[in-house]
């Protein structure tokens, strides 16, 4: 299915030429050691550009500059003024959205039109949303009943305040959309940033870098540090000199990030992984269940933290929804990002290939189940995969267990309510489900014993800033967007006073 493919457009290729720097203290630098990495294209394993990789004395720098900021004009900013220049930087992703667009698939492979269409839209929405959120960071007043101090009167308030520098790691499936989950509340809220790209997609965080300037974000509020987990990932996650640590990506990852932030107890919230269950009750609308089934898993490449890995299909309707799911992954086009007919690119890199290979192949060998579309990776440049429907040979198959992050969706039949819903939460993660049904009370009964922190009924992947993410168990600590995140970014004082 290989298209001719659109050379880069002269916004996006001037990025290119300009984007190998660090953003420290408000400037575009080398790394202190001039060391640098390849940021590669993964639907065909072009370099793109060299980026300068911050080491951990990089790091130091940026936390420096963060915790400059802290006391510099930024400190002093009214909240309606930083709630105006929140609102600005979305204003300027949505003025550069083709350019936002077209780097994200470049570096990520997603296609141009889910970056166009879904994620840069999301990404303005988040900062538009949350510049509302910094004039309403309201304490409460108290009344103190202290039972030792007989007739003692006391006028009592609660203040909250930014938790302060602020360390960020993210994960390479939406970049840039992560970059607006984790910059748009900590800015809303006063804190200053120092924020680490995944090493394989640095360049739309590195572009939004620009705009933080062009929207006139005092230097050092937001830093920028590119550069690999084990080294810049990890040094920020055991800064002393970082007050909390916010981290999306892989539930393994999550745990080292813990005992990094645990030498000085900095706050840590976690988004992590997933084995989302997608419910299909008997009585569902089949189409809309076919159609929200293969979003579920199929969108951005199955590279979704909350993707519907697990299809649970009552038995009577079981061979209809996956054959409908099957037949919509084999007409999928797949293809180069930048092509404007790819409905699905290429996984994200070399090592993400062989790891969704591996479980393709456990799939084709199991016993018992069966490979019901595609199967294998594909046969070309780039690191391209065919949609996968597995029949799971039973509930313990790794395809059924484990977190694949790629376009393979394993799936079982139930005949028993209570039994699926025991399946259905019988996983470490707990992140999200679906649920499909005509039955408005059976949904509801449902949406109450699902362990997760999303529950979609009758619809899936709906990112609205307003509603909280994050998960149960293993999926993380804390929730990102909607009011419920603001308080992941904001110490409570009581300040009590004698009267
Ligand atoms: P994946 O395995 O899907 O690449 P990871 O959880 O490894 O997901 O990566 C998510 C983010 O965490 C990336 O920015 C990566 O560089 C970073 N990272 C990886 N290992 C560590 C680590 N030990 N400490 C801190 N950050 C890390």
């Amino acid at each position: 299915t290989s298209q001719p493919v659109a050379s880069p457009t002269s916004a996006a290729r001037s990025f290119l030429a300009r984007a190998g720097k660090l953003l420290i203290d408000g400037r575009f630098v080398d790394a202190a050691g001039g060391q640098t990495f390849a940021s590669v294209d993964p639907g065909n394993g072009e370099v793109l550009a060299q980026v300068a990789e911050a080491r951990e004395h990089d790091v130091d720098l940026a936390v420096a500059a963060a915790r400059r900021a802290l006391d510099g004009p930024w400190g002093r900013m009214s909240p309606s003024e930083r709630g105006r220049l929140v609102h600005r930087i979305g204003d300027l992703i949505s003025e550069h959205a083709e350019e936002l667009a077209e780097l994200e698939s470049l570096d990520n492979g997603k296609p141009y039109t889910a970056a166009l269409g879904v994620e840069v839209p999301l990404s303005a929405d988040m900062f538009w949303y949350m510049a509302g959120a910094a004039t309403r960071l309201n304490g409460a007043s108290v009344a103190p009943s202290v039972p030792y101090m007989p007739g003692q009167e006391f006028h009592a308030y609660t203040v909250r305040e930014p938790v302060g520098v602020v360390g960020q790691i993210i994960p390479w499936n939406v970049p840039l959309l992560m970059v607006a989950w984790k910059l748009a509340p900590a800015l809303a809220t006063g804190n200053t940033v120092v924020l680490k790209p995944a090493e394989q997609t640095p360049l739309t965080a590195l572009r939004v870098g620009e705009l933080l300037h062009e929207a006139g974000l005092p230097d050092g509020v937001v830093n920028i540090v590119p550069g690999f987990g084990e080294a810049a990932g990890a040094h920020l996650a055991a800064h002393e000199g970082v007050d909390k640590i916010a981290f999306t990506g892989s539930t393994e990852v999550g745990k080292s990030i813990v005992r990094a932030a645990s030498g000085n107890l900095k706050r840590v919230s976690l988004e992590l992984g997933g084995k989302s269950p997608n419910i299909v009750l008997a009585d569902a609308d089949v189409d809309a269940a076919i159609a929200g089934a293969s979003l579920g898993i199929f969108y951005n490449q199955g590279e979704v933290c909350s993707a519907g890995s697990r299809l649970y299909v009552h038995e009577s309707q079981f061979d209809r929804v996956v054959e409908g799911i099957a037949q919509h992954a084999r007409s999928i086009k797949v293809g180069y990002g930048m092509d404007p007919e790819s409905e699905m690119g290429p996984v994200v890199s070399r090592e993400q290939h062989d790891r969704v290979g591996h479980y393709l192949g456990l799939g084709r060998e199991a016993g018992g189940g069966a490979t019901i579309a595609g199967g294998h990776l594909m046969d070309r440049a780039g690191y391209f995969v065919e949609p996968t429907v597995i029949s799971a040979p039973h509930a313990d198959h790794p395809v059924v267990r484990e977190e694949i992050f790629g376009p393979v969706l394993a799936a079982l039949p139930f005949s028993d309510l209570d039994d699926l819903a025991r399946q259905a939460n019988d996983t470490v993660y707990g992140l999200a489900a679906g649920v499909w049904t005509s039955d408005l009370s059976a949904a509801h009964k449902l949406a109450r014993r699902l362990k997760a922190g999303t529950v979609h009924v009758n619809t899936y992947h709906v990112f609205a800033a307003e509603l909280p993410f994050g998960g149960y168990k293993q999926s993380g600590w804390g929730r990102e967007k909607g009011d419920e995140v603001l308080q992941q970014y904001l110490e409570t004082k009581s300040v009590v006073v004698a009267l």
